[in-house]
This record gives structure tokens, sequence and C-alpha cells, in this order.
């Protein structure tokens, strides 16, 4: 076999339905007395339900959790945690709330119970991008890494659909971009697979019936094997393609990522075919070619156009994605990046 080094990242998962009762034993397991609760202002009426079932052992909910974790809202945060003398955070919610959680446990290395409700991956890494004068900057950090994550999926079948699609599509991104990672090893194609395969099943049944507890709980448990992945591995096209159209054009992040996959896919399909074969049996063969059709059966955004880029910003985008580029397995050619958003521009079929 291939020499290759393993190294997950440390953290305790506690996952099934109801599993969301745990979280005051969690808390006091790791020492906790005086929990803050965060959510965005879409989702303070759950955290406020959920500080009112910990009674004691929550202090507060402060519900400012923003797409892309913005400075002055870890600040104001941080104020809240220091005010209402906090000893640990509770984040419930998608990647925006998670972010936040870990923006103040960076700065300030308070325990953190992430309790996720989409399929964005972020409460299993120690990655945070964080956001200062529009400018978007990335650090890593063992401190940025939840100590725990409660995966209930009964928190997730409120999620509506497209969003569920689209943030589905975001947690496979982290796996098929992982199997051709330099570091890749025979575990992390294991759990790639069984992420994949995991959301591949469940999507469609959640499509068809928002309420299949079976298929979310099988979401779920992919988007954590795909996150973990995230976590481990380096990223490559997919990731920066992603981390340019959301941040130069203010793109939103999950439906992004569903749009740009089977084109990032199609652009390394040669030059790690063999690492990706696995992946595409599970979509008849061709991955970027049965990425596009699943996301399309699925109802999924399929152009960039869509989102509200112009054409005319297409250039400039393969400029951003060409210039201090992460590792791909094939080169980063400008004209083939720029004919490759092109085609994710219009929403057809990746060649
Ligand atoms: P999000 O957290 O921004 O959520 C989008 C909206 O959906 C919010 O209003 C939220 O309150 C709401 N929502 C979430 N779960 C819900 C549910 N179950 N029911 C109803 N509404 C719900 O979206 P996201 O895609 O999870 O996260 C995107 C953000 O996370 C981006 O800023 C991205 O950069 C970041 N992210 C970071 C990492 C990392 O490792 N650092 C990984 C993935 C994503």
């Amino acid at each position: 076999m291939t020499p290759f080094t393993f190294e997950m990242n440390p953290a305790r998962i506690v996952f099934g339905a109801g599993s969301l009762s745990k979280l005051g034993d969690e808390i006091r397991r790791l020492g906790g007395q005086r929990a803050l609760v965060l959510s965005t202002p879409q989702q303070e009426g759950q955290a406020r339900a959920l500080a009112e079932q910990l009674g004691v052992l929550a202090v507060g909910v402060f519900a400012h959790a923003a797409m892309h974790t913005p400075i002055d809202v870890t600040t104001k945060g941080m104020n809240a945690f220091n005010s209402l003398q906090a000893d640990c955070l509770v984040a419930l919610g998608g990647g925006s709330t998670i972010g936040l959680g870990k923006a103040i446990a960076y700065r300030n290395d308070a325990a953190q119970i992430a309790v996720p409700t989409t399929y964005a991956g972020s409460e299993v890494t120690p990655i945070l991008g964080q956001t200062e004068d529009g400018i978007k900057t990335t650090v890593r950090h063992a401190r940025i890494l939840p100590e725990v994550v409660i995966y209930d999926p009964e928190l997730t079948i409120d999620l509506p659909t497209d969003m569920s699609v689209t943030s589905g599509l975001n947690a496979m991104a982290h796996a098929i971009e992982a199997v051709y990672a330099p570091e890749r090893n025979p575990v992390v194609a294991l759990m790639a697979l069984e992420g994949v395969r995991a959301l591949r099943d469940a999507l469609p049944i959640i499509v068809a019936d928002p309420q299949d507890r079976k298929a979310r709980s099988q979401a779920l448990y992919g988007s954590w094997l795909c996150g973990t992945l995230l976590g481990m591995m380096g990223m490559s096209l997919h990731h920066k393609l992603c981390h340019t159209l959301g941040g130069s054009f203010n793109l939103p992040h999950a439906p992004t990522h569903a749009i740009v996959l089977p084109h990032s896919v199609s652009y390394n399909a040669e030059a790690a075919a063999a690492e990706l074969k696995p992946l595409a049996d599970l979509f008849g063969g061709n991955l970027g070619v049965g990425l596009h059709d699943f996301a399309k059966a699925l109802g999924a955004p399929l152009a960039l156009k869509d989102l509200g880029l112009a054409q005319e910003q297409l250039d400039r985008a393969a400029d951003q994605a060409t210039q201090n580029p992460y590792w791909n397995p094939r080169a980063l050619e400008r004209d083939g990046i720029r004919a490759l958003l092109q085609r994710a521009w219009e929403g057809t079929q990746p060649q």
C-alpha cells in the first residue's frame, strides 16, 4: 500500500434523534455551568426555547450570528459572554452561528458545544472564516474546533427543502475534494464514499417528504462524515472557486457550492480519475454529469446567473481563482477555469 499519515481532529460526537436532550449533561461534562446560547435572528425562537429547557445552565441568548462571521458581531458576542459571566457556548444553527461560536472561542478559549441544523459541516473543523471591512480571512487553530457536537436530526426537519439540497451538495463537495487531496489515505476514501452515499440516498427522499426522519438522519450522518473530511484535508479548485465567488462577489454559500460542484468535478475528472471512481460509480459513472443531473432532479439552482452574478464578472472571477491557487490535481489553466465558470454561469451540463 502507499504509505500514509492519518490524523483526525478530536471531537466528541453525540448523534441521534432526541440527542438534544443530552445537552445539559454535555455542558456539565465539560465543566460548564453558565452557557451562552448563540443563534441567528431567524432561529432566535428556537434558541430561547433551548435556553429555557436548559434552565439554570443557560445564562442568556445572543441571536445576532450572520453569514461570514463579521468581526463586529463577534465583539458584541464577546461583550454578552463577559457581561453575563458565561463559561461556555452552545451554537444552535448552521455554519453562520457555529462560526460565531468559533470566533468567540478562538479569542477566549471557551468550551463550545455545536448543535448543527444544516449540512454545512463547520462544526467539525478547526477553521474559522471571518470578515472585517468586507475582507474575509481564514484561520485554523485547535481552539476553534468545538469540543462536542450534538447531531439531532429532529432539528433538521424544518430545514427548508431548497436549503437541505444545496447544503447537502455543499457537504458532498468536502468529501469529493478530500479523496484527491495530496494527503489522502484509505480511511478518508471510505469516509468520503459513505458520506456521499448517505447524502445521495437521503436527499431525494427529503425532497419528496421533508418530514422523513430516516432520511433526515442519513443526511445528517453523511454531512458529519463529509464535514470531518473538510476539517482534516486540504481543499482544492472547488473550494477556491466558491471562496472567490462568495468572498469577492457576495454569492450565497450553499447555492454557490451546489452550482459549481459538477463543473469543478469535471475539470478534475481525468486528473483524479482513479480516486474519484468509487464516487462516480454512485452517480452512473460520470461524476460531473451525474451530479448535475442529480441536482437538477432535486430542483437545485444550476446557474450562477440566477444568483445575481453578471457575465462581465466572470473574467475577474477567473483571474482571482487562478491567483494564489490551492493545490489541485490538474494544473489551473486560466482559459479552462474561465470556460468552467461560463458553463456554471449558464447552468449547462458540465463537459
Ligand atoms: P447559515 O448558517 O448561514 O444558515 C442560513 C439560514 O438558514 C440562517 O438564517 C439560519 O438561521 C437558517 N437555518 C439554519 N438551519 C435551519 C433550520 N434547520 N431550519 C430553518 N432555518 C434554518 O447557512 P450554512 O450554509 O449552514 O452556513 C454558511 C456559513 O458557514 C458560511 O459563512 C460559510 O463560510 C460557513 N462555513 C464554514 C465552514 C468552516 O469549516 N469554517 C464550513 C462550512 C460553512
